[in-house]
């Protein structure tokens, strides 16, 4: 199993802590030894200074001449002070000196005998000593060394007392920040916890009703109030999208089983009924025939507009709108039936989108307007420019639409009048596929009519290009 975000936070911030820590107590450590050794050797070197002064002055230095000094009031707890000779013995050493001479590095004496002075450590029974040569000048001339040392244990405490500390805080501070990044984001992942058993009950149950309870409106509050929201508006398109496909499927029998119940009624008349009359038979097979269309139409609608439906992808290229339409009109001018059909403009308009389905918007509004324009009427087509964008506009002079079905004639298997509408063989899906065409092209689509007065639709699609447009009126 994979470590929790909640451990895996703890343990990062302990980490980074640790390696924070680490470095500063690294750092504090050099630090506090330099500055300890500074003390050190100043404080040696002051006191071998006090005691040189002190000393008789002379051309030699002997154990006689120094009897007289007491060299013991200079020194303190771990200091001690020894004098040698021009030939580098001691001859005179502090009482509190357990070891009787301070330890001896060589080299150092005989540097401080040509008349340099130095620093080293030694070690003096496991005891560390900084030790201070400094030569006793006289007429130009080395006659002897004052040696100073100090223990190093004071400080070698000091310093093991402050890696304890540093140890012991450090250490206790990382088990904090452990413990209380644990403890946050235990806190802040919480209604994380909460998406999830939501989600997981939604899946189990396919409750889309269901919604997270909001903390703090979420484009206000954290991280996790706004994955809260996003959940939330998810959850609410996906129950719309869920609630409509269950509405299309209802609506989708219930339109298809009436065309299949007159098909088969039919038939099964003209299997029982013996002996009848050639034009019964003629009647109820054209009555089945009819239908039996009415049913293929309304089964390519609904395969139109499972292929407007989003999933579907569009197959977007530059379409010259004003040409479609051109087209179109010349094709169904056979169709006018005693109608006039005039496009009045076709703007030389390029529109970025699917060539079939733009097609598809213009063939249904000018179906309907042929469907619901009855013959002496007039049809009139045009493609303009406006604005940026370009406008197809289908007006007829038919019977209009009553002003209470206006507002619902985009929706799914609406039909103003159903039986006027059944007969000529609507489904009452064409507008909403047109509209759902136009809007995944991000265009509109309106509708505007008198009942009994005719009435124009008019699309409004995104144009990439537009040419001035071309006056075309054309009547036949
Ligand atoms: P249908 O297949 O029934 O025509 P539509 O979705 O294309 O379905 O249209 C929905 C309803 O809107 C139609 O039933 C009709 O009553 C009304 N309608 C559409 N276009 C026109 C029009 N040009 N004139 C009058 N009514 C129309």
């Amino acid at each position: 199993m994979a470590i929790s975000i909640r451990v895996r936070l703890a343990l990062v911030y302990a980490a980074v802590l640790s390696v924070i820590v680490l470095i500063f107590g690294v750092l504090l450590y050099v630090a506090v030894q330099q500055y300890l050794v500074r003390q050190t050797d100043e404080s040696v070197a002051r006191l071998a200074r006090h005691v040189a002064a002190a000393l008789p002055a002379g051309d030699q230095l002997s154990a006689e001449s120094m009897s007289m000094v007491d060299i013991d009031p200079f020194t303190s707890p771990g200091m001690h002070v020894q004098i040698l000779d021009g030939t580098g013995q001691p001859i005179l050493h502090s009482a509190g000196l357990s070891i009787r001479t301070l330890p001896a590095s060589d080299a150092d004496v005989r540097l401080a005998l040509l008349g340099v002075a130095t620093f080293y450590t030694a070690d003096a029974g496991g005891q560390r000593i900084r030790v201070y040569n400094l030569p006793l000048e006289h007429g130009g001339k080395t006659v002897g060394v004052v040696q100073v040392g100090k223990s190093y244990l004071d400080y070698d405490l000091t310093l093991a007392q402050l890696s304890q500390a540093t140890a012991l805080g450090g250490g206790l501070a990382i088990v904090l920040a452990g413990l209380i990044s644990w403890a946050v984001a235990g806190r802040a992942l919480r209604p994380v916890a909460d998406i999830t058993a939501t989600a997981r009950a939604i899946a189990l149950s396919q409750g889309f009703s269901r919604r997270l309870v909001e903390r703090r409106n979420g484009e206000r509050g954290d991280e996790v109030d706004r994955l809260a929201l996003a959940f939330n508006e998810m959850l609410a398109s996906l129950e719309s999208a869920y609630k409509s496909q269950r509405r299309f499927v209802a609506d989708a029998s219930h339109e298809l089983r009436a065309p299949l119940t007159t098909v088969v009624g039919n038939l099964e008349f003209l299997r029982k009924a013996d002996g009848l009359a050639p034009q019964e038979r003629e009647e109820a097979l054209d009555d089945a025939l009819a239908e039996a269309r009415r049913m293929g139409r309304l089964v390519g609608d609904l395969l139109s507009l499972a292929r407007t439906d989003a999933s579907q992808r569009l197959n977007m290229e530059p379409v010259a709108l004003g040409q479609v339409v051109r087209d179109l009109w010349e094709e169904t001018l056979l169709r006018a039936d005693g109608r006039q059909l005039v496009l009045t403009s076709a703007a030389e308009v390029t529109v970025w989108g699917d060539r079939d389905q733009l097609k598809q918007v213009a063939l249904v509004l000018m179906d309907n307007a042929l469907k619901y324009t009855p013959a002496g009427g007039r049809v009139e087509l045009s493609v303009g420019w406006a604005d940026g964008r370009a406008v197809l506009r289908v007006a007829d002079t038919g019977i209009g639409i009553e002003p209470e079905d206006l507002p619902h004639v985009f929706e799914r298997f609406y039909r103003a009048d159903k039986a006027r509408s059944r007969d000529d063989g609507g489904s009452g899906l064409g507008l909403s596929i047109a509209r759902s065409i136009v809007e995944r092209h991000h265009g509109t689509i309106e509708v505007q009519s008198t009942s009994g007065n005719g009435s124009a639709f008019t699309v409004h699609l995104p144009a990439l290009a537009a040419a001035v447009p071309e006056s075309t009126v054309a009547t036949r």
